[in-house]
């Protein structure tokens, strides 16, 4: 797959680096910028058969194996919600470490989302043991993020003790949920993420997704290829009544907990990101009043204004709780206590 206009300058600078790639890397991005894409295609060109080609060369062994999702040196280790969202490529890779007991993934009724430490000692076994078919294996985790604190431990042996040609790419869009052990033994690559405009302009130019659209989900803070996975009928109904209920909210016509019943249908975190978004918005409404905005702010500058401090916070607490691991909260919970916070704002307001 084509590698996204925003991240074109520092693929150019890893081709040129590609025989002095660290054997563990951390690949960090905004969520929705096509990270795992970025990831592959690194793997691609490190196992590409023509040794001083820049670039995955397409036509040898490897890189046939590598674009059928086949290639046996090449370990994607991922979690089901993540896997849905990337190419077919990632999907037949990572099915090599997924939950191999069908039965038991189709009686889970929740789509997991974590690492697992069996996924980690599968794959460590498999570096192991196999010859490898060229003289490079790499092993991809993403979300790295995702991984459990055993899957992390028992990572953490591999990286310390890197055998020789395998590479370690940690892809994720929320490292400070890794361990802190995890970090300090990779090389970090910061990517560039998309600026607004550009995000706007590649929906909106090239998949034709409708303006208005591009540029509430994008205000929003989803990235540009979560964008156009919301851009269904469906999808953005679901969104639209989350901004009617917040808007209600916010204006005192339903109660915390009807909102928080309400949008707990929809993702907790997406509703979390929405919500802070509009705080941040509404607060700099308030500070530059002749600032205009494509999309209509839900808080207004005289509510920004009278809570200010109240509305920091919950900005704040929301951050906080965002980066920290996955399932450590209670989310919905969370989403009422929140909920809770703007509903004494409408209320009380003078
Ligand atoms: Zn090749």
């Amino acid at each position: 797959m084509a590698i996204s206009p925003w991240h074109q300058t520092q693929w150019r600078s890893l081709q040129e680096r590609r025989h002095v790639i660290p054997s563990s890397m951390l690949i960090v991005g905004k969520s929705g910028t096509d990270l795992p894409n970025l990831g592959m295609e690194l793997a691609g060109m490190l196992l590409c058969n023509v040794g001083n080609s820049d670039k995955p060369c397409t036509a040898c062994n490897s890189c046939h194996m590598f674009a059928r999702g086949v290639h046996p040196d090449l370990h994607v280790i991922s979690t089901e919600e993540a896997e849905g969202m990337c190419d077919l490529r990632f999907r037949n890779h990572s099915m090599r470490y997924a939950d191999s007991d069908s039965t038991k993934r189709e009686r889970r009724t929740t789509v997991r989302n974590i690492i697992t430490v069996n996924q980690i000692r599968a794959v460590t076994d498999a570096l192991n043991k196999s010859a490898g078919l060229g003289s490079s294996k790499i092993c991809l985790i993403y979300p790295a993020d995702a991984l459990n604190l055993n899957a992390a431990n028992a990572l953490l042996k591999s990286l310390e003790e890197p055998t020789g040609g395998t590479y370690f790419l940690l892809v994720s869009s929320s490292p400070s949920n890794l361990p802190p052990t995890i970090r300090s033994r990779c090389s970090r690559l910061n990517l560039n993420n998309p600026t607004s405009d550009e995000s706007i302009e590649w929906l909106t130019v090239k998949h034709k997704v409708d303006l208005k659209v591009a540029q509430q989900l994008i205000t929003h803070g989803l990235g540009p290829y979560e964008v156009l996975q919301m851009n269904t009928r469906e999808n953005l109904e679901a969104h639209q009544a989350l901004i009617d209920g917040l808007t209600s909210l916010i204006s005192g016509n339903i109660s915390a907990g009807a909102f928080a019943r309400q949008s707990g249908i929809y993702d907790i975190v997406l509703t979390l990101k929405v919500i802070q978004s509009e705080i941040l918005r509404g607060l700099r409404k308030s500070a530059q009043p002749h600032h205009d905005t494509d999309v209509p702010v839900l808080i207004s500058p005289d509510l920004a204004v009278e809570f200010r401090e109240a509305l920091f916070s919950v900005y704040f607490a929301i951050g906080r709780f965002l980066s920290w691991p996955k399932k450590s909260v209670d989310e919905q919970l969370f989403l009422e206590d929140v909920a809770l916070k703007l509903a004494f704002c409408a209320q009380t307001r003078g």
